[in-house]
């Protein structure tokens, strides 16, 4: 007999090539083809009448063939199969190219099911290439597919191995399945694959919904509860804060006393520090570190980039080095020499904080006594990751900084392992961004801004979705813009920057925009994240419909940190519909909050946040959203069940850790 766990080839016309393409659907067992979903279904149940189609719309048609007919056709060098049907209420044609092998399936007087597009020829209406059946096919089923399967293939086998679904556990506690009257998770496969109405349809998705977000908030709270114990961390940061030239805002200030709390407590500190771009979280993250090396310990702050870990540097050095704190730096584009001497400091805990990449959690980087870990602008750290700093470390408090900001809708679910300090407010004195949004017809009056603004002695960023033209692509690449500013304006310093050039060329690049010697910096979007320069005041995005609202939010964030008035032109070099809306949304809000709520709206979430590398399909994001009832619900007895049995070794609980750990992993890494 067939089991769940057997492998897909174990089915009639499935060997090794087809398991090749079932792998790429993420299919590899029986088990993984029942739990395929289908994206959508198609009513295949009630046929049109041919008197009412219209052209382009995809019906299923229902007739009695009249005559068919086999046609060689020279121009196509093939036949051609012209079928002529009727039902009650008119004719109509049926066409397919290349067709022998369709010789015999259109016997005159049959009654056959048509279903695909309509069209027109010759002024008679026509379906090119149907499907057909010689039975009512009732609610159909559609897969995702990828190259090398087909639809057919798929509903074939599925229907080979449903009898399986029996064999399936659900990992949903009884009292839920009756207090919600969900069906069985057998019933629910049974009936997603094949319904014979719509609410079997919505009755099998509530009960895989129930399923899924169970699974998700017990693995979440796992991760929450299961603490490791740290170090205390008492010593106060009073002493830097007071030093400070200026007042924290009321939100940092909440923030930094959130997280001085955690670090005091015994136990290890997994926070997410969110704020705005400009909100000021490097400032309370200086704080946590002064803290730490207080008390004793040492300090690591991770940068996403060579070029942020240089800037950052340079600042822990400034805040902290006057407190007797002494700060080091590994960079990729340090000598090795360097490098040893680097870590012999950090092995005998003559460096109290360390800057540098993720490079940092590499083999070889020993700490004497680390005791923080801060993480700029990373939406999650894996459980795989904090077990290679709790090995280089006595468990040490983390914290991480993103300026993506989440709607509260998604944070529940996507940190519902972490704590959460949210900044919501921005340094006092901020002038507001001018944003406008200009066609390609605009540009002089763009360069003459720019050029103003430069002259008064600005900077300005220039950000292109490309680094060189491309034929594929229309859109300006940074070395053309780079070139056309250099010759236009030959008395600015013009200086380009990208992702391809070499390390010790970016810092070089970005060393000199930062102090001054550059007027206007080219670059694509290596930029986006993180980058401080206060002078910087025109941001200027080329092709801006080639950007997602989210990183327009951020590049705009580059200026408007300084006292200057600042300015954001969007160059649209599309004018389609969704181009116009985010470009609208950029010059109507500057709230960071709204504007990931509308490109949750306008792309859908799946993109938005990456769910590829989430781990989760875009169906399942897409699904949580509009379920945070059930959300709360399965939350409230996923708490219950960790009370009774935090690490799931009950017998009774196999079947849901086993599904915690196939969604999370075994070590229950859930990276973004
Ligand atoms: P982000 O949250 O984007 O990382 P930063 O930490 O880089 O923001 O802060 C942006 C700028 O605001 C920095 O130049 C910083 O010195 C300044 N800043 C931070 N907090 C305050 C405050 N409370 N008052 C005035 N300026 C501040
Ligand atoms: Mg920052």
């Amino acid at each position: 007999m067939m089991r769940p766990d057997d492998s897909i080839t174990v089915l009639q016309g499935v060997g090794p090539k087809k398991a090749e393409a079932y792998a790429r659907l993420g299919v590899k067992t029986i088990k993984d083809l029942l739990m395929l979903m289908p994206r959508d279904h198609q009513d295949r149940r009630t046929a049109k009448k041919i008197r009412e189609l219209v052209p382009g719309q995809t019906a299923l048609v229902r007739g009695i063939v009249v005559k068919s007919n086999l046609a060689y056709i020279r121009s196509r060098r093939g036949q051609m199969m012209h079928v002529t049907i009727s039902d009650d209420s008119d004719l109509m044609d049926i066409v397919f190219f290349n067709a022998r092998f369709l010789k015999d399936k259109f016997p005159q007087g049959k009654e056959i099911y048509f279903y695909g597009r309509v069209g027109m020829n010759r002024g008679r209406l026509q379906l090119l290439h149907p499907e057909f059946s010689y039975g009512v096919q009732g609610l159909l089923p559609v897969y995702p597919l990828t190259a090398g399967i087909g639809q057919n293939e798929i509903r074939k086998n599925i229907k080979s191995a449903i009898a399986c679904a029996d064999q399936l556990e659900g990992c949903l506690p009884e009292d839920m399945v009756s207090e919600n009257a969900l069906p069985s998770l057998a019933e629910a496969i049974r009936l997603i694959h094949f319904p014979g109405e719509p609410e079997d349809i919505t009755r099998a998705k509530e009960r895989l919904i129930f399923e899924d977000l169970f699974v998700l908030q017990t693995g979440l709270l796992m991760m929450k509860i299961t603490k490791n114990r740290g170090t205390k961390k008492t010593a106060s940061h009073e002493e830097f804060i007071s030093g400070l030239s200026y007042e924290l805002t009321g939100a940092q200030k909440r923030a930094v006393s959130d997280i001085a709390a955690d670090m005091a407590s015994e136990e290890q500190m997994n926070r997410l520090l969110q704020g705005d771009v400009g909100s000021g979280k490097t400032i309370v993250a200086e704080s946590a570190m002064f803290r730490a090396v207080r008390s004793g310990q040492q300090a690591a702050f991770m940068a996403p980039t060579d070029i942020l870990a240089k800037q950052h540097f340079a600042n822990l050095k400034k805040d902290l080095g006057r407190y007797g704190i002494t700060v080091g730096c590994l960079s990729g584009s340090m000598k090795q020499s360097e490098k040893n001497e680097e870590l012999e400091r950090l092995r005998t805990g003559k460096t109290d904080v360390i800057v540098g990449t993720h490079a940092l959690l590499q083999e070889g980087v020993e700490f004497s006594d680390l005791g923080l870990v801060v993480c700029d602008e990373q939406h999650r750290f894996g459980v795989s990751q904090r077990m290679t700093l709790n090995e280089k470390g006595e468990s040490p408090d983390i914290l991480i900084m993103t300026a993506t900001p989440i709607p509260r809708t998604l944070a529940v679910i996507l940190y519902g392992d972490m704590d959460v300090s949210v900044i919501d407010e921005l340094p006092p004195g901020r002038k507001k961004i001018i944003t406008k949004a200009v066609t390609e017809k605009k540009r002089d009056d763009v360069y003459r801004a720019l050029e103003q603004v430069v002259e008064n002695g600005g900077q300005a960023y220039v950000v292109c979705p490309l680094i060189e033209d491309s034929d594929a692509v229309e859109a300006r690449s940074a070395e053309g813009v780079y070139e056309e500013l250099s010759k236009k304006f030959p008395h600015l310093t013009v200086r380009l920057l990208h992702g391809e050039m070499k390390k010790e060329e970016k810092d070089e690049v970005m060393a000199s925009f930062s102090e001054g010697r550059t007027d206007i910096l080219v670059s694509t979007v290596v930029i986006e994240v993180g980058i401080d320069v206060p002078n910087a005041s025109v941001m200027i995005i080329e092709n801006c419909e080639r950007f997602g609202l989210a990183q327009m939010h951020q590049l705009r964030g580059r200026v408007g940190r300084g006292s200057r008035q600042s300015y954001c032109m969007l160059v649209l070099g599309s004018k389609s519909d969704i181009a116009v809306e985010r470009a609208k949304v950029m010059t109507e809000s500057d709230d960071g909050f709204y504007i990931a709520e509308r490109d949750l709206d306008l792309r859908g979430p799946g993109e938005v946040f990456g769910t590829r590398q989430h781990g989760l399909a875009d169906s399942h994001i897409t699904g949580l959203i509009s379920h945070l009832d059930i959300m709360e619900t399965v939350r409230e007895k996923a708490v219950m069940i960790l009370k009774k049995d935090p690490e799931l070794d009950d017998p009774e609980n196999l079947a849901l850790r086993e599904a915690v750990e196939a969604l999370y992993g075994e070590d229950m890494t859930m990276n973004m």
